[in-house]
Order: structure tokens, then C-alpha cells, then sequence
């Protein structure tokens, strides 16, 4: 029998939130995978000094570490490695050690370090031959060496990425601290120049902008024109006159001018509160390390873990011929790209910069970051490119309609969305409370359901939880589908944007299908989806799912830890999602849950025997490891007869005083308080595109829109694009009707890695 793979995995650089669920998931991935999983401590320096700093891990040894800050292995900037010297030594360790191969989750510093390392292998494996280190049979294994990397970083700086493992629980941050600022801006009247970090990457002071609805950002790759002090000054000026009573002006610590000049805080502060000018009470507020802080967002723990199990896959599969690679995600899809591109893509960012060529650093960013920006920019009045009003005969009038439970981001949806009609002289229009508000009726006028936005009202409402215009599950078929053409016809909407959930998607549906038979709903239609469910068919991400994962883990996180004192409990949680499972297995993800039931799966008397089971061993065999209380995630519908409650009395009944058992439900804590910064920034980025789309049918398109398929669509997430798919085409081919969701989901299979990183026994069904 050959001896084992032996896999080490180490945190290098900046840390960031996540790394804790990559280390966790790649060492029980290489244990699975019938590997030794070793870890690095201190990052290179670990490689370097040897001995105690390179230990082996067992199982239990990362268990709970999804919820910790940081990361537990420790990181550590280290000067040796950045000379030969150091870097033979590392080799010399890793060969005493006999590991076969390398993750390394770092920034592109660590990442170039580690391609560094590797090209460099074969020369420092003939030196520590000729210096009679090892003899030639002893190296002979280790011939080839094999790295992948993982992008651990708060500035989300890595080109080839959408996102690194950490930007997004460092935005969540950033985003909680305006929000906090906001309120206390708003009652004073004042402005505050918010610094973020990001030195070579806006990222965050971008994104940060869009969420929270910021009055002016600085960031690195886009320096304001020449001008930028009048602009900003102006801007501010506009929207105080609007009769905002607060200033956000966000810059990231990298922030240039066109001459490559550093934009400082204390600058933006000074003209902003410059008594010949604005003459602001004006504050500046650094946030400093506290981005980095915290435990990380159900997002960068589903990153950290789906990535560390692909990385694992990826050193397992490598040969001598693969390219070193790293795991990126690009859109909603993790792809394995090769490293040494994005290490050069990056640099080659900050090189634009510092030569000023600042168009050739933007057009190196991704399309989210440049589409980001440009959203910014036309949801800030008054940053308004005027080219971008349309001639008169082209502006339309545009109904707003929420339909079905809120969802976190509806309202910066609905924020965006009216911004961009301003933008472009469109007439934005609420309804409220949805089809069924729109229907009231006394005798044959409406009840103001139907009201013009105002800009002030609705540009506060970036942060906002629930629905502003009002929500209802009602459809157009028990409101009256003649009574809503009719409404239709009478406020002459030239176009309908609905935002809303699987109700909404049903609405569109019948809309559409009525046309025939009611020519005023020959208007386009386009559907935002948002619900915290996530089973609109056409998309893989809904508005408020993001918020209502980050409830969840949270309130796991929680329930987890106050077992502590006990040790010995396991929790049954029922979650929402009605007959998707989507939360329930994002959540077991995000969590490390023992075992998920959904209503994909269904649960069976035999599965729930052999879960007992497992979990009555796994309590004998408990030698205090277990930290905190182990999880179950049901969700609402995935059984007729097991609830959380039935089941958690099933547990203690089969327990006989072994281990405690309580259910929890969540309930409706899952809808969220405040939108997750996803749920913010993504709203802005898709309600423009879908107001593009409403405008490409212009007014009086009834003929065009009876025969354009694309006249009624949804707006999606697919893999790693937007795209905007016919209501006809998904209601026919792509929904399961009966229960309420597609009838294929891209995150299915992510329910077999909750299970074997939560050590649960795959589920033989019985003959
Ligand atoms: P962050 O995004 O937080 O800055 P990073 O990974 O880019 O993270 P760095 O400090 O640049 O952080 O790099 C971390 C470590 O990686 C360094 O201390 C050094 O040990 C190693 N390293 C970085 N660049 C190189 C290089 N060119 N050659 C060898 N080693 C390097």
C-alpha cells in the first residue's frame, strides 16, 4: 500500500473572514478524500521555521471554526520567504514533512510568493540534493509541486474573481457602520468623509457607495476629472437643496486624483465644511481594522467552503502538465483558472495606476466592478451624465409593483430603479400594496393606490428593510385581471417593473397569457426576482436571499453557542423557504450543519432512523470535543409528518439522557432586518438593467410586444451571467408548478458537501 497524501493548507498575508471555513473545509475534504491534512501556522513563516508551526490535523480538530473570526492558524508577513534562502528552507521542511501538496489563501502577495515557489522547485530540490541535504531518493516523490490557491482578502483586489473569501463580510461592515453614521448625520444635519481601506482597489468604497446610497466616492482606478473639488461640492450642494439633511462622501485609503496626487479625508472635509462654501459640520470617521473583524457573512462562508472542497479536488487531480491554478467564482459559478494570469492582471492594476493610465486600470477590473460604477453614477442625482435623458417622445411611464412577501433589497431596488427613470426623464410610478392595492376600488376610482415618486423620500431607502410601496401575494386573477388592464389603460403605463418572489413570477405569467384577451397589457414586463425562498425559475439568485442566510447562520451561530455550557445538544432549526430548500442547505453550508432535510430530498422514517443513529455514535465517541451543540436544518415543508419539534422529541426520547435535544424556529426573524450589502448593491445593478430593458420597447409597443417573446421576461443570475429569460419559455419548460419552484437548481449538489464536512454517513436508501 503506497503511503497517504499528505495535504497542507495555510492562511498567508491580510486576514480575512472566511479563512477559517476554508481551512475546516479542506482539511476534512483531504480526510475524506483519504488524505493527511496538514496545516501551516503562521503563514510562510510556519514553512520556514518547521517543527511545531506545521501540525497535522484530525477531524474534530476544525470543528465550530465556520463561525470564528480571523483565522486560527495564524498569518504572519514573512521577510525569509521573500529570499531563496527561506524559500529552501520552506522546501526542506515540506519534503521532512512529506507533503505532497499545497492551498494557500492569501492575497496576491502570498499567491505570487507561492508561484514563486513553485516554479522555483525544481532548482531548490537539486540544491538541497548537491548540499547533501537529502539524497536523490528521498526527493524522488516530490518531484512535481503542487499549489493551488484560494483567495483570502477583504479589498476583493484579485483580477479573474468576482469575489475573494472576505470582501463581502468586509463590505457587510462597512455598510453597518453608515448606517450607523446615516442616523446620526441625518439628526445633526452633517456630512461625514468615510474612509475605507483599500489601497491599489475601490472595491469596497465602491460597493460601499451603491449599498448605503452614498453622495460621492473616491477610489483608485477612477479619479474624478480635474474639476472634482467643484463637482463634489456642487453635488453636495444639489442634493442639500433637494432638502437632504445628510452627506456621505465615501474614499477609499488609495484615492488619486488625475495626477496621482493622494485625496486625503481631511481635503474632502475641509472643502465640505469651508465657511465660504458648503459650510458643513462636517466629520471624518477612518474605520480601520474593524472591517476586517468579526466572524464571517453566510456568503463568505459558503465561498470559503465550496472553494476549499474544489481545492482539495483540484491538488488531487493535478498532474506535472496542469497549470498551477486558483479557485475563483465568477457570477455564481466556482471555476478553477490558472494563477499565474491573475497574479499578473493584478499587478498589472496597480502599475496602471501608478502611471496614470487609469482607463486601462478600470477596463481590468471585471464588468460587475465598471457596471457598478456606472450604477453609482446614475443613482446619484446630480453625478448625471445629461447625455443620458432621452428625447422627449421616448420617456416612458413605468408602474412599480411589489408582489409577494418582502424580500431584503426590494427597496433599493425600487431606489435604483426610480434614480434611473429620473435619469433618463422616464415617469417612475408607484403601486402600492400590489395587485390587490391596485384594485381598490370605491365605486370606479381607484384608491391612490397609484402615486408619483419623490426622490428625497425614496433615496433613503437604500438601507431599508421590508417594502416602502407596500407589498401583497394577491394575483392579477383574483384581483380582477380585467379590472388591472383596465388600470393599465387608464394610468397609461407604458411598462411594468414587478420585484417580488414565486407569487410574482405566477403574476407575469398570467399577465402575459391575458394579452390575448386584454390588448392594454401589450406593455413590456420584467420581473426583479426577491424571496428569501430563491425558487424563481430563470434565476439562481434572488434579492433577500443573501439577508435571509445571514439571519439564519446568525441565529445558529447563537443557538450553537449557548450550548456550550452543556455540550452535549443537538438543535432541530426549521427554516423558510416554503418547497425550496434552498435556505436550508445554503444555511447547513454557512453553518456546518450534521444533516439538512428538504423538500427536494424529502424525509423518510429509515433516513431519520440512520441520522439518529449516527448522531447517538457520534455523542459516544465525544471525548469534550464538541465545543458547542451540533445542528439539523429542516425545512418548513420538507416532511408532511417530522417537524423540527417532532423531531427534536425523537432525538431526546432515543437519546436516553446521552445528549439533549430542542427545536428552534426562526420564523419570520429570516425575512431580516436590514438588507445584507449583496442584497443592496446587486438590487442597484439589476433594477437598471431591467429598466434598460423595459426601454429598448420604447412607448406604444403593443405590436411589438404581442410577437416579442422577450416582452415578459425574468431577469437572472445564470451561472456566470445576467440574462433576461421569457416568462413563456420558463413557465413551460423550467417550473415544477406543483411545487412552486424550478425544476432544476444549480445548489443541489451542495447539499453533498454539507454532508461530508459534517461527517454524516451517506444515506443508503433501503432496497
Ligand atoms: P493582503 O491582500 O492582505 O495584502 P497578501 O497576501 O497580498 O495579502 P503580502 O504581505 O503581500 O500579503 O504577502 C504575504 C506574504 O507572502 C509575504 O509576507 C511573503 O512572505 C510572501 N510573499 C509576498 N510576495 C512575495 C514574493 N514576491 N516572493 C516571495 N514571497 C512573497
Amino acid at each position: 500500500m503506497g503511503t497517504k497524501k499528505r495535504v497542507a493548507i495555510m492562511t498567508s498575508g491580510g486576514d480575512s473572514p472566511g479563512m477559517n471555513g476554508v481551512v475546516r473545509a479542506c482539511v476534512r475534504m483531504a480526510i475524506h478524500m483519504g488524505c493527511d491534512a496538514y496545516c501551516i501556522y503562521e503563514g510562510y513563516e510556519g514553512l520556514v521555521c518547521g517543527g511545531d508551526l506545521i501540525r497535522k490535523m484530525e477531524w474534530h480538530d476544525v470543528r465550530g471554526w465556520l463561525s470564528e473570526g480571523g483565522t486560527l492558524i495564524g498569518t504572519a508577513r514573512c521577510m525569509a520567504f521573500y529570499e531563496r534562502a527561506g524559500r529552501l528552507t520552506a522546501a526542506k521542511n515540506m519534503i521532512l514533512n512529506g507533503i505532497d501538496a499545497l492551498i494557500i489563501c492569501g492575497g496576491d502577495g502570498s499567491l505570487t510568493g507561492a508561484d514563486r515557489f513553485r516554479a522555483e522547485w525544481p532548482s531548490l530540490l537539486e540544491e538541497l540534493v548537491s548540499t547533501g541535504v537529502f539524497k536523490a531518493d528521498q526527493i524522488a516523490p516530490y518531484q512535481h509541486l503542487n499549489i493551488v490557491g484560494l483567495v483570502g482578502s477583504i479589498d476583493n483586489d484579485l483580477s479573474g474573481t468576482d469575489a475573494t473569501i472576505g470582501c463581502y463580510s468586509a463590505l457587510a461592515r462597512i455598510c453597518y457602520c453608515i448606517d450607523l453614521i446615516e442616523a446620526t448625520a441625518s439628526s445633526h444635519s452633517r456630512a461625514f468623509v468615510i474612509e475605507v481601506m483599500g489601497r491599489h482597489c475601490g472595491w469596497l468604497a465602491l460597493m460601499a457607495g451603491v449599498a448605503t446610497g452614498a453622495d460621492f466616492i473616491f477610489i483608485p482606478e477612477k479619479p474624478r476629472e480635474d474639476n472634482w473639488k467643484e463637482e463634489m461640492c456642487g453635488i453636495v450642494h444639489q442634493h442639500r437643496k433637494l432638502g437632504k439633511r445628510k452627506t456621505i462622501v465615501i474614499i477609499a485609503e488609495g484615492a488619486l486624483d488625475r495626477e496621482g496626487n493622494k485625496i486625503t479625508p481631511e481635503m474632502v472635509k475641509d472643502l465640505l465644511a469651508d465657511k465660504d462654501g458648503l459650510s458643513l459640520d462636517t466629520r471624518i470617521t477612518t474605520l480601520g481594522h474593524v472591517q476586517r473583524g468579526g466572524t464571517a457573512v453566510a456568503y463568505d462562508r459558503m465561498l470559503a467552503t465550496l472553494q476549499g472542497v474544489e481545492a482539495v479536488k483540484a491538488v488531487l487531480e493535478a498532474t506535472p502538465d496542469t497549470p498551477t491554478c486558483f479557485i475563483a467564482i465568477n457570477e455564481n459559478k466556482i471555476i478553477r483558472k490558472p494563477l499565474v494570469q491573475a497574479v499578473l492582471d493584478t499587478k498589472e492594476v496597480a502599475k496602471a495606476i501608478q502611471r496614470q493610465d487609469f482607463d486601462l486600470a478600470m477596463s481590468l477590473r471585471d464588468t460587475e466592478f465598471t457596471e457598478q460604477y456606472k450604477s453609482f453614477m446614475m443613482t446619484t442625482a446630480g453625478q448625471l451624465d445629461k447625455e443620458i435623458l432621452l428625447p422627449e417622445k421616448e420617456r416612458m411611464k413605468i408602474g412599480f409593483i411589489n408582489v409577494g412577501a418582502p424580500a431584503g433589497g426590494m427597496n433599493a431596488a425600487v431606489r435604483a430603479g426610480v434614480a434611473y427613470c429620473l435619469s433618463r426623464g422616464h415617469e417612475p410610478i408607484a403601486i402600492h400594496n400590489g395587485f390587490a392595492g391596485f384594485a381598490r376600488h370605491h365605486g370606479d376610482k381607484p384608491l391612490g393606490a397609484v402615486r408619483s415618486f419623490n426622490w428625497l423620500e425614496v433615496d433613503n431607502w437604500a438601507s431599508k428593510g421590508g417594502s416602502e410601496i407596500g407589498t401583497n401575494r394577491e394575483l392579477p386573477s383574483e384581483s380582477g385581471m380585467e379590472t388591472i388592464a383596465n388600470l393599465i389603460e387608464q394610468y397609461e403605463f407604458d411598462a411594468l417593473f414587478l420585484i417580488g418572489g414565486f407569487e410574482a413570477f405566477h403574476a407575469v405569467s398570467q399577465l402575459r397569457k391575458a394579452r390575448d384577451q386584454f390588448p392594454s397589457l401589450c406593455i413590456p414586463l420584467t420581473l426583479l426576482p426577491a424571496t428569501i425562498s430563491n425558487n424563481v425559475p430563470g434565476t439562481e439568485y434572488s434579492l433577500g436571499s443573501d439577508t435571509c442566510l445571514n439571519e439564519l447562520v446568525d441565529y445558529c451561530d447563537k443557538i450553537k453557542q449557548s450550548a456550550s455550557a452543556t455540550r452535549r445538544r443537538v438543535f432541530v432549526i426549521e427554516t423558510q423557504g416554503g418547497r425550496s430548500g434552498y435556505a436550508a442547505t445554503l444555511g447547513g453550508l454557512g453553518v456546518g450543519a450534521s444533516a439538512v432535510y428538504t423538500p427536494e430530498e424529502g424525509l423518510s422514517l429509515d433516513m431519520l432512523a440512520a441520522d439518529v443513529r449516527h448522531l447517538k455514535e457520534v455523542f459516544a465517541h465525544d471525548k469534550g470535543q464538541s465545543r458547542a451543540g451540533r445542528l439539523i436544518l429542516i425545512n418548513e415543508k420538507a416532511s408532511k409528518v417530522y417537524n423540527a419539534k417532532l423531531i427534536a422529541e425523537i432525538l431526546r426520547d432515543e437519546a436516553h439522557g446521552r445528549f439533549e435535544s430542542r427545536e428552534g424556529i426562526p420564523g419570520h426573524m429570516q425575512q431580516g432586518g436590514v438588507p445584507s450589502a449583496m442584497d443592496r448593491s446587486r438590487a442597484v445593478r439589476l433594477a437598471i438593467r431591467c429598466i434598460q430593458h423595459l426601454e429598448k420597447f420604447g412607448r406604444n409597443a403593443h405590436n411589438k410586444v404581442k410577437v416579442d417573446p422577450m416582452s415578459a421576461t425574468v431577469i437572472g443570475i445564470q451561472s456566470a451571467s445576467i440574462v433576461f429569460s421569457p416568462i413563456k419559455i420558463l413557465e413551460e419548460e423550467e417550473t415544477d408548478w406543483a411545487n412552486r419552484r424550478p425544476k432544476a437548481a444549480y445548489w443541489l449538489g451542495m447539499k453533498d458537501i454539507v454532508d461530508i464536512l459534517g461527517g454524516r454517513p451517506k444515506y443508503q436508501k433501503p432496497e
